[in-house]
């Protein structure tokens, strides 16, 4: 009989063979910066893209609005049953009105949203079509789902378009699935072009995955959806408000017939306690801020304008077209390698392997932070081609 826990020991040591061991890293944090192995860095690795989540003042000025009735650590039930407290109210309200749309839904993360929302919507008889570089969540959902589901390339029209011919006409409905702004590669969907295949057909809907992009783009930080005109024509836009909006759990902006029957089929919504009220409330306290942000938006683009020209200048290639600026370096240990290397010199960034990302592919992962200075970004520059 073999002891239980030897597989479990065997798998350790084939990551770490492969250099994909992954293990937690301690860290202080103290603003933009970090101090972890008693050195100083620039947090290049977080999602707080817009730095409200290091912003003291503005975590100040919430705290003092609060009173110990408002500050309300656990909702203490799921929100069907007690937990659902007026701040989620008017946090969906607010959320709903800021898109123009007839209702939001919150969930307690993105992962819930993903996992939770495509198993709800997509039955046996209905096809998810979803790009090649979704998030893991969505895959999840997918796998969660008792619906068919392929695959199509990469931000490819023309293969959507082949699989939607192939197959719509065989199924109940058609899902397209995809991130606005791709969180491991920095670059977009062309949303314009899948709305215009979704609207070929009459069963086909679209579910856009905004979190990367909500608070930056568009011009009142609502997403690429804003950006590209087409938040009326997304049947499910989610977005997240962990990243750059400083806070936690997620949304999605639809129909009132999709939220009347997310509330009742969402299995991570129904069967969960709901997120703290006072996390709804800093929520709403922050999206109350973000149409008017459009300072730290045009920083935020300018930095990344100007670090991917750099990367250009010196011919590295890089298929961001965002903040998110991927360093390709392909083998896992030499990017933890260069990861490394980058630490020393002040800056953490850190090395995304399999299966995060595809195998063979291991990158270093720079998310730009509007709050960095032009000193701090010009010694990047001048690092990243001595890697
Ligand atoms: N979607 C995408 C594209 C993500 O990158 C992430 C988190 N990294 C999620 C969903 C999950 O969101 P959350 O962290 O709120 O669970």
């Amino acid at each position: 009989m073999e002891n239980p826990y030897d597989y479990m020991q065997t798998a350790l040591d084939e990551l770490s063979a492969q250099g994909n061991l992954r293990i937690l890293p301690h860290a202080l944090h103290e603003g933009r910066y970090l101090y972890a192995a008693g050195q100083k860095m620039l947090n290049l690795s977080s999602n707080d893209y817009l730095g409200l989540a290091a912003d003291l003042e503005l975590r100040t000025r919430f705290l003092e609005s609060l009173t110990p009735e408002d500050f309300l650590p656990s909702s203490s039930s799921s929100r069907l049953l007690t937990g659902n407290h007026p701040a989620f109210d008017e946090l969906e309200t607010a959320l709903a009105r800021l898109y123009g749309a007839e209702s939001a839904l919150v969930f307690n993360s993105g992962y819930d949203a993903n996992t939770g929302i495509l198993p709800a919507i997509a039955m046996q008889d209905d096809l998810i079509l979803a790009d090649k570089l979704v998030h893991a969540s969505l895959i999840d959902g997918m796998r969660l789902s008792r619906a068919h589901w392929l695959r199509f390339k990469h931000n490819n029209v023309k293969h959507l378009e082949r699989l939607l011919a192939l197959n719509a006409s065989n199924y109940r409905h058609v899902i397209i699935v995809t991130e606005s702004l791709f969180s491991m590669d920095g670059d977009e969907a062309p949303l314009r072009e899948l709305v215009r295949l979704k609207q070929l057909y009459p069963n086909v809907l679209l579910y856009v995955d905004e979190a990367h992009a909500f608070g930056l783009r568009g011009p009142r930080g609502l997403g690429c959806c804003e950006e590209q005109g087409c938040i009326g024509e997304v049947d499910f836009l989610m977005g997240t408000l962990g990243k750059a909006a400083a806070s936690a759990g997620a949304f999605v902006i639809c129909r009132r017939v999709i939220r009347d029957y997310l509330v009742n089929h969402v299995r991570p919504f129904i069967f969960t306690t709901a997120l703290p009220p006072v996390i709804a409330k800093w929520s709403r306290h922050v999206l109350h801020l973000l149409p008017e942000m459009g300072e730290r938006r045009q920083r935020l683009d300018q930095l990344a304008r100007h670090l991917r020209r750099a990367l250009r200048e010196q011919r590295i290639k890089c298929p961001s077209t965002s903040h998110i600026i991927p360093l390709l370096i392909g083998d896992s240990a030499e990017a933890v390698r260069r990861a490394e290397d980058m630490q020393r010199r002040g800056f953490y960034v850190r090395a995304v392997r399999p299966p995060t990302v595809p195998e063979g592919t291991a990158r270093l992962r720079i998310s730009l932070r509007a709050d960095m200075t032009d000193e701090e970004m010009e010694q990047l520059i001048t690092y990243i081609p001595k890697m």
